[in-house]
């Protein structure tokens, strides 16, 4: 058999039917990181720009199927993990990651930006316990941080200590997307730790509704960096500057907010 020249990555993720985030958005960025993406699709949401209608889980034989079919063929360079909806699915998707030794990228989706529920109540702490330890790197936006930690975030040396709270918790290390509490001078910082070192990565503060899928499309954009060889501080940069021209580049599709921009 031929070598493979073309790293593979997987996205285990909910299905946005409006294909602006989730699985959708994961596959926009992975084509134009040149990488290979599979999925394990852990939730059929039914959404458009305005709401999140219905979550339809992914039945534990469905799930276990996708994930053995790929571990069998396909195997993952790095695996990011999106929306995980209940205690079941987090639990089959820890048990998998015990015997997997590459990169795993989570971004911790709890709540859709337009308000609907993407994650069950109470799956939160079981996350924390079966997940965290198994986690390269957290992406938590600042409400995501909140719900781990169990406080509210309020300013910018909080942003710290609560990094390095996340990494204490089992993450090997952390970015919290700082939002608007860390917009200021035109600019939006967003805080990384691994517990030793830390630094704050800046990015112009780009002024648009038409923000829907950007936690998804930020953490799909450091796993397929990371699957293509960057070390870990140069794909928060790329998959930043990625970001910021995906918002550049948005645009309002329906009547709701638009998702950000895949430029290739
Ligand atoms: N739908 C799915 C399936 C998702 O995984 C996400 C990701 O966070 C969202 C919706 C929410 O997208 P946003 O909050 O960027 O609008």
């Amino acid at each position: 058999m031929a070598s493979r020249k073309k790293p593979i990555v997987w996205s285990i993720a909910g299905s946005d039917s409006g294909g602006g985030a989730g699985i959708q958005a994961d596959l926009a960025t992975f084509h134009n990181f040149a990488v290979h993406g599979c999925t394990v699709i852990t939730a059929i949401t039914a959404q458009n720009s305005f709401a999140v209608g219905h979550v339809s889980v992914t039945p534990r034989r469905t799930l276990a199927a996708q994930i053995n079919a790929l571990d069998s063929d396909l195997p993952a360079d790095v695996i990011k993990l999106g929306m995980l909806a209940d205690e079941g699915v987090v639990s089959m998707v820890a048990k998998y990651l015990e015997g997997y030794i590459g990169f795993v990228v989570c971004d911790p989706v709890m709540v859709s930006t337009s308000g609907g529920e993407l994650m069950a109540t109470g799956v939160c702490e079981c996350l924390i316990e079966k997940l965290l330890p198994r986690c390269d790197l957290l992406t938590p936006n600042l409400s995501e941080a909140e719900a781990i930690l169990n406080r509210k975030i309020k300013g910018l040396d909080e942003i710290e200590r609560a990094a390095a709270d996340i990494v204490a918790l089992g993450a090997r290390s952390v970015i919290i997307t700082g939002g608007h509490l860390t917009a200021r001078n035109n600019e939006r910082h967003d805080y990384w730790t691994d517990g030793i070192e830390g630094f704050w990565l800046s990015g112009a503060n780009i002024d648009t509704l038409n923000t829907h899928g950007t936690g998804c499309t930020f953490s799909s954009a450091i796993a397929a960096a990371i699957a293509r060889g960057y070390d870990l501080r140069d794909a928060l940069v790329i998959a930043k500057a990625y970001v910021s021209q995906g918002l550049r580049m948005a645009v309002q599709l329906g009547g709701g907010p638009g998702p950000v921009a895949h430029v290739g």
